[in-house]
């Protein structure tokens, strides 16, 4: 099993409060890992060094090989680590379709001698990234609002919306932040249909969740987090109806 990101004995410490405490874990290519735990356990300081909005006090990331934890925001994200956040973070007054094509890197239309000389590889560029968010709209079932305004859609399109942008930036790894929490339950289903197909095709997902049910239904991996600390790990059944759990949980 290849390994695409690792976080080695990570720390991170605010005041006092130890945030994440010595974590190690391994994340495996095409996986989909659940991250659960009470409130202030870990679980979105441990997103936030993923994606580099935090640098750890000590230990090490690694995605791909490559030491990511010195590096800004921006890097990790080109690098291919894509976040998907509560708070949608969509273009309301563009299209659907504007919305995927300004994901897509490296336009040509960016550098402005290329924008004026070269206008037929612009347009064959275009027509390219056309081509490519029109299909990765179709992949996210939202083909049919191409034309609409982002802020027309619903909050669960506008999160199906924000996963097919991660994609068009070429996102490998994708950190979910309750993928289905504030999601009309007709459209839940919808969601964890595209995770699953989404680590069929080898991306690699981690997502924080409250709700055990999908938990159960989409984790191939579950760790357990309590004041920083793994608590528990393995496969969300064994995890679940695990005695650690049930005490971290439910105090019993
Ligand atoms: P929740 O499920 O409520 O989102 P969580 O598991 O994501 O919780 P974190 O948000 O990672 O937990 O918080 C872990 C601990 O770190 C908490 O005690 C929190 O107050 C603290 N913490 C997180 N970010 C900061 C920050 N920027 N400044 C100070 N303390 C912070």
């Amino acid at each position: 099993m290849e390994i695409i990101l690792e976080l080695k004995n990570v720390t991170k410490t605010f005041g006092g409060i130890k945030a994440v405490d010595n974590v190690s874990i391994s994340f495996t290519k095409g996986g989909i890992t659940g991250l659960i735990g009470p409130n202030g356990a870990g679980k979105t300081t441990i997103f936030n060094l993923i994606s580099g909005l935090y640098k750890p006090d000590t230990g090490e990331i690694y995605f791909k090989g490559i030491r990511i934890d010195q590096l800004p925001p921006h890097k990790i994200a080109q690098l291919g680590i894509g976040r998907l956040f509560q708070d949608i973070r969509v273009f309301n007054k563009l299209t659907v379709l504007e919305n995927v094509l300004i994901a897509i890197p490296n336009q040509v239309g960016e550098k402005f001698y290329e924008g004026v000389f070269l206008r037929k590889k612009l347009i064959q560029t275009e027509q390219k990234n056309i081509f490519l968010a029109e299909q990765l709209l179709e992949f996210v079932n939202l083909i049919d609002k191409k034309n609409v305004l982002a802020e027309n859609l619903s909050y669960g399109q506008q999160k199906l919306l924000s996963i097919a942008r991660l994609l068009a930036m070429g996102s490998e790894l994708l950190l979910l932040d309750e993928p289905t929490a504030g999601v009309h339950p007709a459209l839940i289903k919808s969601i964890l249909e595209l995770i699953k197909s989404l680590s069929a095709m080898g991306k690699t997902i981690i997502f924080i969740e409250h709700n055990i049910n999908v938990v159960l239904e989409i984790a191939d991996w579950v760790y357990l987090l309590d004041e920083g600390k793994i608590a528990a790990f393995g496969e969300p059944d064994e995890v679940l109806h695990d005695e650690v759990t049930k005490e971290v949980y439910l105090g019993v």
